[in-house]
């Protein structure tokens, strides 16, 4: 599947807010965001003439951010939209949820990679099981109960292991067990389990349009 190849921290100057989208150099001194956080081009630190942002743009930057975050390209982004749409429950709820259930969200979110770029790259090199069956989709979507694992011959690969030594939190809907690297899905996440700073009602008013 495609997926964005160019530099990633533009996209957070763009947005003007750190998305975290390189890991471990999103908390070091080397953030983009800490050495120039204006947004990018010739013109990124002209304040000049600025309006104020109509509804229109407000909206298309929370998706944009959005997007980023979950390193989607459009097309896979409204397709997702669509869904949350479908979905029984709030929209924006559910377009979140459906975005956190991924499995290479999943992997970060339980600490297993620092990023997603990270996550989805442990997953298509075949390094994840689910349910003892090995799984190379990112965007295979968790149930309840799943049990996911990092494959034995992948045990000792670096990104896991220092991404698991940073000791990232996990949220309350997946247990982790780090000796047998192994995640469960205790449950579907709730509203309170997901902490992802975009506005997703703009998002979805931006799609109602
Ligand atoms: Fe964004 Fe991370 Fe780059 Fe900082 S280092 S600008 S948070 S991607």
């Amino acid at each position: 599947m495609a997926r964005y190849n160019g530099p990633v921290c533009r996209l957070c100057r763009r947005e003007g807010q750190k998305l975290f989208l390189k890991g471990e150099r999103c908390h070091s001194p080397k953030c983009a965001m800490e050495r120039k956080g204006y947004a990018p081009g010739e013109h990124g630190n002209d304040r000049r003439g600025r309006r104020r942002p109509s509804d229109y743009a407000l909206q298309l930057r929370e998706k944009q951010k959005l997007r980023a975050i979950y390193g989607l390209l459009e097309r896979q982004f409204r397709r997702y939209v669509e869904r949350a749409t479908k979905a029984k429950g709030v929209t924006g709820f559910m377009l979140l949820s459906l975005l956190e259930r991924r499995l290479d969200s999943v992997l970060r979110r339980a600490g297993f990679a620092s990023s997603q770029a990270q996550a989805r790259q442990v997953v298509r090199h075949r390094h994840i099981a689910v349910n003892g069956r090995v799984c190379d989709i990112p965007s295979r979507s968790v149930r309840e109960g799943d049990v996911i694992e990092v494959r034995e011959k992948s045990r000792d690969l670096q990104p896991i292991t220092e991404s698991l030594a940073h000791g990232y939190e996990v949220p309350e809907w997946l247990e982790v067990d780090r000796e047998n690297l192994t995640i469960t899905v205790k449950r579907l996440p709730e509203p309170e389990d997901i902490n992802v700073d975009v506005d997703e009602q703009q998002v979805v008013e931006f799609y109602a349009r």
